[in-house]
Protein backbone atom coordinates (compact mmCIF):
# COMPACT_ATOMS: atom_id res chain seq x y z
CA UNK A 1 0.00 0.00 0.00
CA UNK A 2 1.41 3.17 -0.65
CA UNK A 3 1.77 5.85 1.65
CA UNK A 4 -1.69 7.68 1.32
CA UNK A 5 0.19 11.27 0.86
CA UNK A 6 1.37 9.57 -2.17
CA UNK A 7 -2.46 9.06 -3.68
CA UNK A 8 -4.03 11.73 -6.09
CA UNK A 9 -5.70 14.34 -4.64
CA UNK A 10 -9.12 13.28 -6.61
CA UNK A 11 -8.48 9.07 -5.51
CA UNK A 12 -9.87 9.21 -1.37
CA UNK A 13 -12.62 6.90 -2.28
CA UNK A 14 -11.10 5.18 -4.53
CA UNK A 15 -7.76 4.25 -2.54
CA UNK A 16 -9.39 3.78 0.28
CA UNK A 17 -11.62 1.33 -1.37
CA UNK A 18 -8.76 -0.54 -3.75
CA UNK A 19 -6.12 -0.47 -1.29
CA UNK A 20 -7.55 -0.64 2.27
CA UNK A 21 -10.20 -2.70 2.08
CA UNK A 22 -7.98 -5.92 0.63
CA UNK A 23 -5.55 -5.61 4.11
CA UNK A 24 -9.19 -6.37 5.89
CA UNK A 25 -8.90 -10.44 4.83
CA UNK A 26 -4.79 -10.50 6.11
CA UNK A 27 -4.15 -8.04 8.82
CA UNK A 28 -5.10 -7.72 12.33
CA UNK A 29 -4.18 -3.94 12.98
CA UNK A 30 -4.63 -1.42 9.79
CA UNK A 31 -2.55 1.97 10.61
CA UNK A 32 -2.84 4.44 8.75
CA UNK A 33 -0.74 7.15 8.59
CA UNK A 34 -1.73 10.76 8.13
CA UNK A 35 0.81 13.36 7.18
CA UNK A 36 -0.31 16.37 8.99
CA UNK A 37 -3.35 18.96 7.81
CA UNK A 38 -1.22 19.50 4.96
CA UNK A 39 -1.78 16.15 3.12
CA UNK A 40 -5.63 15.61 4.16
CA UNK A 41 -6.06 17.77 1.22
CA UNK A 42 -4.80 15.45 -0.71
CA UNK A 43 -7.29 12.86 -0.18
CA UNK A 44 -10.13 14.66 0.75
CA UNK A 45 -10.37 14.65 4.50
CA UNK A 46 -11.19 18.13 4.96
CA UNK A 47 -13.75 17.13 7.46
CA UNK A 48 -11.10 14.85 9.58
CA UNK A 49 -10.64 11.24 8.43
CA UNK A 50 -13.58 9.39 10.48
CA UNK A 51 -16.04 11.76 8.65
CA UNK A 52 -14.48 11.75 5.41
CA UNK A 53 -14.91 7.52 5.91
CA UNK A 54 -18.06 8.11 6.64
CA UNK A 55 -18.92 10.91 3.89
CA UNK A 56 -17.58 8.95 1.09
CA UNK A 57 -19.43 5.98 2.40
CA UNK A 58 -16.24 3.73 3.43
CA UNK A 59 -18.42 2.56 6.35
CA UNK A 60 -20.48 -0.15 3.77
CA UNK A 61 -17.57 -0.12 1.83
CA UNK A 62 -15.66 -2.16 4.86
CA UNK A 63 -18.22 -4.04 5.65
CA UNK A 64 -18.91 -5.85 2.55
CA UNK A 65 -15.03 -6.28 2.03
CA UNK A 66 -15.36 -7.74 5.62
CA UNK A 67 -17.96 -10.12 4.20
CA UNK A 68 -16.01 -11.34 1.42
CA UNK A 69 -12.94 -12.03 3.50
CA UNK A 70 -16.07 -14.20 5.35
CA UNK A 71 -16.02 -12.24 8.66
CA UNK A 72 -19.28 -12.57 10.32
CA UNK A 73 -21.48 -9.13 11.27
CA UNK A 74 -18.52 -6.67 11.03
CA UNK A 75 -19.29 -2.79 12.46
CA UNK A 76 -17.41 0.04 12.43
CA UNK A 77 -18.05 2.11 15.04
CA UNK A 78 -16.25 5.73 14.26
CA UNK A 79 -15.78 7.53 16.81
CA UNK A 80 -17.00 11.05 16.53
CA UNK A 81 -15.10 13.90 15.60
CA UNK A 82 -16.44 16.71 16.03
CA UNK A 83 -13.78 18.77 17.49
CA UNK A 84 -12.71 21.89 15.00
CA UNK A 85 -9.75 22.03 13.14
CA UNK A 86 -7.23 24.61 14.00
CA UNK A 87 -4.58 25.39 11.71
CA UNK A 88 -1.47 28.01 12.17
CA UNK A 89 -1.36 30.59 9.93
CA UNK A 90 2.25 30.16 9.15
CA UNK A 91 5.30 27.64 10.77
CA UNK A 92 6.14 29.58 13.28
CA UNK A 93 4.14 27.95 15.82
CA UNK A 94 5.76 24.26 15.78
CA UNK A 95 5.35 24.58 19.57
CA UNK A 96 2.06 25.03 19.40
CA UNK A 97 1.67 21.35 17.84
CA UNK A 98 1.49 18.14 19.06
CA UNK A 99 1.73 14.43 17.12
CA UNK A 100 -0.61 11.98 18.62
CA UNK A 101 -2.25 8.96 17.28
CA UNK A 102 -5.74 8.66 17.58
CA UNK A 103 -8.27 5.93 17.11
CA UNK A 104 -10.73 6.55 14.49
CA UNK A 105 -12.39 3.20 14.20
CA UNK A 106 -12.62 -0.91 15.09
CA UNK A 107 -13.52 -3.09 12.94
CA UNK A 108 -15.23 -6.39 15.17
CA UNK A 109 -16.09 -9.57 13.77
CA UNK A 110 -16.98 -12.53 15.46
CA UNK A 111 -13.94 -12.86 17.33
CA UNK A 112 -11.52 -10.66 16.19
CA UNK A 113 -11.12 -6.46 16.16
CA UNK A 114 -9.56 -4.32 13.62
CA UNK A 115 -8.29 -1.46 14.55
CA UNK A 116 -8.08 1.64 12.24
CA UNK A 117 -5.87 4.06 14.15
CA UNK A 118 -4.75 7.42 12.47
CA UNK A 119 -1.56 8.31 13.00
CA UNK A 120 0.59 11.14 13.48
CA UNK A 121 -2.71 13.52 13.34
CA UNK A 122 -1.62 16.79 14.82
CA UNK A 123 -3.58 18.84 17.19
CA UNK A 124 -3.16 22.20 16.69
CA UNK A 125 -4.22 25.26 18.82
CA UNK A 126 -4.35 29.18 18.89
CA UNK A 127 -6.03 29.74 14.82
CA UNK A 128 -8.56 29.13 13.16
CA UNK A 129 -8.98 26.62 10.63
CA UNK A 130 -8.11 26.77 7.35
CA UNK A 131 -10.34 23.71 6.07
CA UNK A 132 -9.49 24.12 2.37
CA UNK A 133 -6.31 25.18 3.05
CA UNK A 134 -4.06 24.18 -0.42
CA UNK A 135 -1.74 21.47 0.61
CA UNK A 136 0.60 22.75 -2.59
CA UNK A 137 0.82 26.28 -1.03
CA UNK A 138 1.61 24.65 3.02
CA UNK A 139 4.13 23.03 1.65
CA UNK A 140 5.55 25.51 0.00
CA UNK A 141 5.71 27.79 2.97
CA UNK A 142 7.12 25.19 4.84
CA UNK A 143 10.63 25.00 2.22
CA UNK A 144 10.56 28.85 3.30
CA UNK A 145 10.59 27.98 6.35
CA UNK A 146 13.18 25.49 5.88
CA UNK A 147 15.26 27.21 3.72
CA UNK A 148 15.29 30.18 6.22
CA UNK A 149 16.21 27.36 9.45
CA UNK A 150 18.93 26.34 7.17
CA UNK A 151 20.64 29.62 6.51
CA UNK A 152 20.62 30.48 10.42
CA UNK A 153 22.08 27.21 10.72
CA UNK A 154 24.98 28.76 8.50
CA UNK A 155 23.90 26.43 5.49
CA UNK A 156 24.44 28.72 2.20
CA UNK A 157 21.85 26.96 0.12
CA UNK A 158 19.34 24.40 0.22
CA UNK A 159 17.67 22.41 -2.34
CA UNK A 160 14.95 19.88 -2.78
CA UNK A 161 14.88 16.96 -5.06
CA UNK A 162 13.20 13.77 -5.52
CA UNK A 163 14.56 10.99 -3.74
CA UNK A 164 15.38 9.11 -7.67
CA UNK A 165 18.57 9.00 -9.48
CA UNK A 166 18.83 9.27 -13.46
CA UNK A 167 18.28 6.36 -14.96
CA UNK A 168 21.23 5.49 -15.71
CA UNK A 169 23.22 6.29 -12.84
CA UNK A 170 23.49 2.65 -11.51
CA UNK A 171 24.64 1.84 -14.59
CA UNK A 172 27.60 4.47 -15.13
CA UNK A 173 28.68 3.60 -11.16
CA UNK A 174 28.69 -0.02 -12.14
CA UNK A 175 31.35 1.41 -15.33
CA UNK A 176 33.24 3.24 -13.09
CA UNK A 177 33.10 0.09 -10.68
CA UNK A 178 34.52 -2.24 -12.91
CA UNK A 179 36.94 -0.02 -14.51
CA UNK A 180 38.73 -0.11 -11.03
CA UNK A 181 38.52 3.63 -10.34
CA UNK A 182 37.56 3.08 -7.15
CA UNK A 183 40.89 1.84 -6.16
CA UNK A 184 40.58 0.15 -2.81
CA UNK A 185 37.56 1.72 -2.01
CA UNK A 186 35.68 -1.65 -1.52
CA UNK A 187 33.09 -0.29 0.52
CA UNK A 188 32.30 1.62 -3.04
CA UNK A 189 31.61 -1.45 -4.61
CA UNK A 190 30.06 -3.20 -1.96
CA UNK A 191 27.25 -0.69 -1.40
CA UNK A 192 26.78 -0.19 -5.49
CA UNK A 193 23.17 -1.30 -5.04
CA UNK A 194 22.39 0.81 -2.21
CA UNK A 195 24.12 3.66 -3.72
CA UNK A 196 21.77 3.62 -6.47
CA UNK A 197 18.31 2.77 -4.07
CA UNK A 198 17.73 5.43 -1.70
CA UNK A 199 14.66 3.40 -0.42
CA UNK A 200 17.47 1.56 0.79
CA UNK A 201 18.62 3.16 3.60
CA UNK A 202 14.78 4.69 4.11
CA UNK A 203 11.74 2.94 2.67
CA UNK A 204 9.70 5.43 2.48
CA UNK A 205 11.75 8.32 1.53
CA UNK A 206 10.05 10.96 -0.87
CA UNK A 207 12.80 13.70 -1.03
CA UNK A 208 16.19 14.53 -0.49
CA UNK A 209 16.79 17.85 0.84
CA UNK A 210 20.64 18.68 0.00
CA UNK A 211 22.67 21.67 1.53
CA UNK A 212 25.35 23.00 1.33
CA UNK A 213 27.95 24.94 3.54
CA UNK A 214 31.22 26.83 2.86
CA UNK A 215 34.25 26.03 4.13
CA UNK A 216 37.37 28.24 2.56
CA UNK A 217 39.38 29.28 5.86
CA UNK A 218 41.26 32.54 6.53
CA UNK A 219 44.22 31.00 5.34
CA UNK A 220 47.90 31.45 3.57
CA UNK A 221 47.22 31.34 0.16
CA UNK A 222 47.33 28.09 -1.33
CA UNK A 223 49.35 29.14 -4.45
CA UNK A 224 51.79 30.49 -2.15
CA UNK A 225 52.01 26.95 -0.18
CA UNK A 226 52.16 24.95 -3.20
CA UNK A 227 55.36 26.69 -4.48
CA UNK A 228 57.41 26.82 -1.76
CA UNK A 229 58.66 23.05 -1.40
CA UNK A 230 60.24 23.63 2.16
CA UNK A 231 55.83 23.52 3.14
CA UNK A 232 53.13 21.15 3.59
CA UNK A 233 50.16 21.86 1.94
CA UNK A 234 46.84 20.11 3.31
CA UNK A 235 43.90 20.49 1.43
CA UNK A 236 42.25 23.91 2.77
CA UNK A 237 38.88 22.08 4.26
CA UNK A 238 41.25 19.57 6.63
CA UNK A 239 42.76 22.64 8.23
CA UNK A 240 40.01 23.06 11.06
CA UNK A 241 37.63 20.78 12.46
CA UNK A 242 36.16 17.58 11.17
CA UNK A 243 33.14 18.81 9.09
CA UNK A 244 31.66 16.05 9.52
CA UNK A 245 30.69 16.85 12.58
CA UNK A 246 29.87 20.14 12.27
CA UNK A 247 27.63 19.63 8.97
CA UNK A 248 26.31 16.75 10.76
CA UNK A 249 24.99 18.23 13.81
CA UNK A 250 23.95 20.98 11.97
CA UNK A 251 21.71 18.74 9.75
CA UNK A 252 20.40 17.44 12.51
CA UNK A 253 19.35 20.19 14.13
CA UNK A 254 17.28 21.41 11.04
CA UNK A 255 15.66 17.83 10.56
CA UNK A 256 14.89 18.15 14.25
CA UNK A 257 13.03 22.01 13.05
CA UNK A 258 11.01 20.36 10.54
CA UNK A 259 10.07 17.32 12.82
CA UNK A 260 8.76 19.80 15.01
CA UNK A 261 7.01 21.42 12.66
CA UNK A 262 5.22 18.85 10.87
CA UNK A 263 5.19 15.19 11.60
CA UNK A 264 7.62 13.34 9.01
CA UNK A 265 10.55 10.86 9.49
CA UNK A 266 13.85 11.91 8.36
CA UNK A 267 17.40 10.33 8.02
CA UNK A 268 20.55 12.79 8.25
CA UNK A 269 23.57 11.86 6.10
CA UNK A 270 26.64 13.66 5.74
CA UNK A 271 29.27 10.94 4.07
CA UNK A 272 27.84 8.36 6.77
CA UNK A 273 26.47 6.08 4.11
CA UNK A 274 26.21 4.67 1.00
CA UNK A 275 24.22 8.01 -0.98
CA UNK A 276 25.22 9.34 -4.07
CA UNK A 277 25.44 13.24 -2.42
CA UNK A 278 26.62 14.90 -5.74
CA UNK A 279 24.15 13.48 -7.99
CA UNK A 280 21.29 14.16 -5.89
CA UNK A 281 22.62 17.76 -5.10
CA UNK A 282 23.29 18.22 -8.83
CA UNK A 283 19.25 16.85 -9.44
CA UNK A 284 17.87 19.87 -7.36
CA UNK A 285 19.90 22.42 -8.40
CA UNK A 286 22.63 22.74 -5.40
CA UNK A 287 24.89 22.93 -8.17
CA UNK A 288 26.37 21.55 -11.65
CA UNK A 289 28.62 18.93 -11.91
CA UNK A 290 32.21 20.09 -13.08
CA UNK A 291 34.10 17.90 -15.20
CA UNK A 292 36.17 17.64 -12.27
CA UNK A 293 32.85 15.91 -10.90
CA UNK A 294 32.99 18.13 -8.06
CA UNK A 295 29.70 20.21 -7.79
CA UNK A 296 30.10 23.81 -8.69
CA UNK A 297 27.90 26.24 -7.61
CA UNK A 298 27.25 30.16 -8.39
CA UNK A 299 25.05 32.07 -6.40
CA UNK A 300 22.68 33.52 -8.41
CA UNK A 301 22.54 37.88 -7.56
CA UNK A 302 25.68 37.82 -5.58
CA UNK A 303 28.83 39.58 -6.72
CA UNK A 304 30.33 35.80 -5.38
CA UNK A 305 30.79 32.61 -6.66
CA UNK A 306 30.71 29.42 -4.21
CA UNK A 307 33.29 27.49 -6.75
CA UNK A 308 33.17 23.49 -5.37
CA UNK A 309 34.66 24.45 -1.84
CA UNK A 310 31.81 23.73 0.76
CA UNK A 311 30.41 20.73 2.38
CA UNK A 312 27.22 18.88 1.13
CA UNK A 313 24.69 16.75 3.37
CA UNK A 314 21.57 15.47 2.90
CA UNK A 315 18.30 14.69 4.72
CA UNK A 316 16.09 12.01 4.11
CA UNK A 317 12.41 12.96 4.12
CA UNK A 318 9.10 11.13 3.62
CA UNK A 319 6.87 14.30 3.06
CA UNK A 320 6.23 15.55 -0.48
CA UNK A 321 8.07 18.99 -0.63
CA UNK A 322 7.92 21.23 -4.15
CA UNK A 323 11.31 20.19 -5.68
CA UNK A 324 13.78 22.39 -7.15
CA UNK A 325 15.36 22.63 -10.94
CA UNK A 326 18.59 21.77 -11.78
CA UNK A 327 20.73 24.31 -12.75
CA UNK A 328 22.21 24.27 -16.29
CA UNK A 329 26.24 23.65 -16.26
CA UNK A 330 28.92 26.47 -16.64
CA UNK A 331 31.40 24.71 -17.91
CA UNK A 332 31.34 25.46 -21.16
CA UNK A 333 34.78 24.44 -23.19
CA UNK A 334 36.89 25.01 -20.13
CA UNK A 335 39.22 22.08 -19.23
CA UNK A 336 41.62 23.84 -17.01
CA UNK A 337 40.37 21.05 -13.73
CA UNK A 338 42.02 18.41 -16.35
CA UNK A 339 44.84 19.95 -17.43
CA UNK A 340 45.70 21.19 -13.98
CA UNK A 341 45.49 17.62 -12.22
CA UNK A 342 48.73 16.61 -11.19
CA UNK A 343 48.50 13.00 -11.60
CA UNK A 344 46.08 12.94 -14.59
CA UNK A 345 43.44 11.75 -12.64
CA UNK A 346 40.70 13.51 -14.09
CA UNK A 347 40.86 10.87 -17.14
CA UNK A 348 38.20 12.40 -19.37
CA UNK A 349 35.65 15.42 -18.88
CA UNK A 350 33.27 13.93 -15.30
CA UNK A 351 35.16 10.74 -14.99
CA UNK A 352 37.73 10.21 -12.21
CA UNK A 353 39.92 7.78 -11.55
CA UNK A 354 40.45 7.62 -7.81
CA UNK A 355 43.84 5.51 -8.28
CA UNK A 356 45.90 8.30 -9.93
CA UNK A 357 44.02 11.35 -7.13
CA UNK A 358 46.33 12.78 -5.04
CA UNK A 359 42.89 12.66 -2.30
CA UNK A 360 42.54 9.23 -2.50
CA UNK A 361 45.99 8.28 -2.65
CA UNK A 362 46.85 10.57 0.21
CA UNK A 363 43.97 9.76 2.35
CA UNK A 364 42.00 6.74 1.24
CA UNK A 365 44.70 4.85 0.20
CA UNK A 366 46.52 2.47 3.23
CA UNK A 367 49.52 0.64 1.37
CA UNK A 368 52.53 2.22 -0.77
CA UNK A 369 51.85 5.18 -3.24
CA UNK A 370 52.72 3.99 -6.75
CA UNK A 371 56.59 5.31 -7.24
CA UNK A 372 55.28 6.99 -10.69
CA UNK A 373 53.06 8.78 -8.94
CA UNK A 374 55.22 10.12 -6.36
CA UNK A 375 57.18 12.91 -8.36
CA UNK A 376 53.99 14.53 -8.70
CA UNK A 377 52.78 14.84 -6.06
CA UNK A 378 54.98 17.59 -4.33
CA UNK A 379 54.07 19.00 -1.01
CA UNK A 380 50.85 18.00 -1.11
CA UNK A 381 50.50 15.81 2.19
CA UNK A 382 46.82 15.68 2.79
CA UNK A 383 44.48 16.02 -0.58
CA UNK A 384 44.95 18.38 -2.97
CA UNK A 385 42.96 21.10 -4.13
CA UNK A 386 44.17 21.68 -7.36
CA UNK A 387 41.13 21.21 -9.72
CA UNK A 388 39.18 23.78 -7.56
CA UNK A 389 42.24 26.59 -7.43
CA UNK A 390 41.89 26.44 -11.05
CA UNK A 391 38.04 26.15 -11.85
CA UNK A 392 37.35 30.01 -12.40
CA UNK A 393 34.04 29.76 -10.14
CA UNK A 394 36.84 29.56 -7.57
CA UNK A 395 38.22 33.00 -8.34
CA UNK A 396 35.62 34.75 -6.03
CA UNK A 397 34.55 32.20 -3.34
CA UNK A 398 33.71 33.54 -0.22
CA UNK A 399 35.29 33.37 2.86
CA UNK A 400 33.78 30.83 5.61
CA UNK A 401 32.46 33.14 8.77
CA UNK A 402 32.65 29.30 10.96
CA UNK A 403 35.15 29.19 13.80
CA UNK A 404 35.01 25.29 13.42
CA UNK A 405 36.96 25.73 10.25
CA UNK A 406 39.27 27.99 10.95
CA UNK A 407 43.00 26.96 10.86
CA UNK A 408 44.32 24.74 13.59
CA UNK A 409 47.88 24.34 14.56
CA UNK A 410 49.23 26.28 12.19
CA UNK A 411 48.52 23.71 9.39
CA UNK A 412 48.00 25.91 6.77
CA UNK A 413 51.70 26.98 5.77
CA UNK A 414 53.85 24.31 8.43
CA UNK A 415 57.05 22.71 7.33
CA UNK A 416 57.69 19.51 6.36
CA UNK A 417 60.40 18.63 8.61
CA UNK A 418 58.82 20.22 12.01
CA UNK A 419 55.71 17.76 10.95
CA UNK A 420 57.86 15.00 10.27
CA UNK A 421 59.10 15.30 13.75
CA UNK A 422 56.18 14.68 15.80
CA UNK A 423 55.13 11.34 17.56
CA UNK A 424 52.67 9.32 17.29
CA UNK A 425 51.42 10.63 20.64
CA UNK A 426 51.78 14.44 19.03
CA UNK A 427 49.93 13.41 16.21
CA UNK A 428 47.27 12.56 17.82
CA UNK A 429 47.26 15.66 20.20
CA UNK A 430 47.67 17.89 17.51
CA UNK A 431 45.10 16.10 15.00
CA UNK A 432 42.12 15.39 17.97
CA UNK A 433 38.88 16.37 16.26
CA UNK A 434 40.59 16.96 12.94
CA UNK A 435 39.60 15.32 9.85
CA UNK A 436 43.29 14.23 9.41
CA UNK A 437 43.28 12.30 12.25
CA UNK A 438 41.47 9.25 10.72
CA UNK A 439 44.60 8.21 8.47
CA UNK A 440 46.90 7.71 11.30
CA UNK A 441 50.45 8.42 12.39
CA UNK A 442 51.90 5.98 9.76
CA UNK A 443 50.34 7.28 6.23
CA UNK A 444 50.84 11.07 8.11
CA UNK A 445 54.66 10.22 7.91
CA UNK A 446 54.66 8.04 4.60
CA UNK A 447 52.61 11.38 2.94
CA UNK A 448 55.21 13.64 4.85
CA UNK A 449 58.24 11.29 3.04
CA UNK A 450 57.18 11.59 -0.26
CA UNK A 451 56.98 15.30 0.15
CA UNK A 452 60.52 15.72 1.56
CA UNK A 453 61.24 13.62 -1.46
CA UNK A 454 60.03 16.17 -3.73
CA UNK A 455 61.48 19.10 -1.76
CA UNK A 456 65.00 20.85 -2.88
CA UNK A 457 67.87 19.51 -1.35
CA UNK A 458 69.12 20.68 1.94
CA UNK A 459 70.48 19.23 5.20
CA UNK A 460 67.33 19.66 7.16
CA UNK A 461 65.51 17.46 4.91
CA UNK A 462 68.08 14.70 4.63
CA UNK A 463 68.61 14.83 8.14
CA UNK A 464 65.10 14.47 9.19
CA UNK A 465 64.99 11.74 6.88
CA UNK A 466 67.59 9.96 7.84
CA UNK A 467 66.10 9.87 11.48
CA UNK A 468 63.08 7.82 10.18
CA UNK A 469 65.22 5.44 8.40
CA UNK A 470 64.63 2.60 11.11
CA UNK A 471 61.18 3.83 11.32
CA UNK A 472 59.12 0.49 12.60
CA UNK A 473 56.92 0.80 9.68
CA UNK A 474 57.90 -1.10 6.60
CA UNK A 475 55.78 1.30 5.15
CA UNK A 476 57.39 4.41 6.33
CA UNK A 477 61.04 2.76 5.63
CA UNK A 478 60.22 2.53 2.16
CA UNK A 479 59.09 6.30 1.73
CA UNK A 480 61.82 6.86 3.41
CA UNK A 481 64.55 5.21 1.48
CA UNK A 482 62.88 6.45 -1.91
CA UNK A 483 62.78 10.12 -0.77
CA UNK A 484 66.89 9.43 0.23
CA UNK A 485 67.58 8.87 -2.92
CA UNK A 486 65.75 11.43 -4.37
CA UNK A 487 67.38 13.75 -2.22
CA UNK A 488 70.61 12.46 -3.92
CA UNK A 489 71.82 10.71 -0.76
S1 LIG B 1 37.89 24.12 -14.16
FE1 LIG B 1 36.57 24.49 -15.93
S2 LIG B 1 35.84 22.44 -16.53
FE2 LIG B 1 36.68 22.27 -14.47
S3 LIG B 1 34.90 22.52 -13.14
FE3 LIG B 1 35.82 24.56 -13.39
S4 LIG B 1 34.72 25.47 -15.12
FE4 LIG B 1 34.29 23.27 -15.17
Amino acid sequence: MRPLHETDACAGKIFVESSVQKFFGSCQTIKIKMIQAYFRNYIRFDQGVSRAFYRSGMAQGFQNSANQCGLSAPQIPFQPDNQPRHESPGLSQPRAQRQRSRLIGKLHTCDEVFIIRAMSEIEHSGHPVQRDANAHASLAALVVAIRQWAAELGFSALTIGKAELRPDAGERLRGWLDAGCHGDMHYMARHAFVRTHPAELMPNVSRVISARMHYWPDAAPATEVLGNGALAYVSRYALGRDYHKIVRTRLQKLAERITQAVPASTRVFVDSAPVLEKEFAQRSGLGWRGKHTLLVARDPGSPVSSGSCFFIGEIFIDLPLPVDAPVSSHCGRCTACLTACPTGAIVAPYRLDARRCISYLTIEHSGPIPELLRPHIGNRIYGCDDCQLVCRWHRYVPQSVEKDFAVRNGLDRACLVSLFAWSEAEFLQRTAGSPIRRIGHERWLRNIAVALGNAPHSPERVAALRAREEDSSALVREHVHWALRRQGV
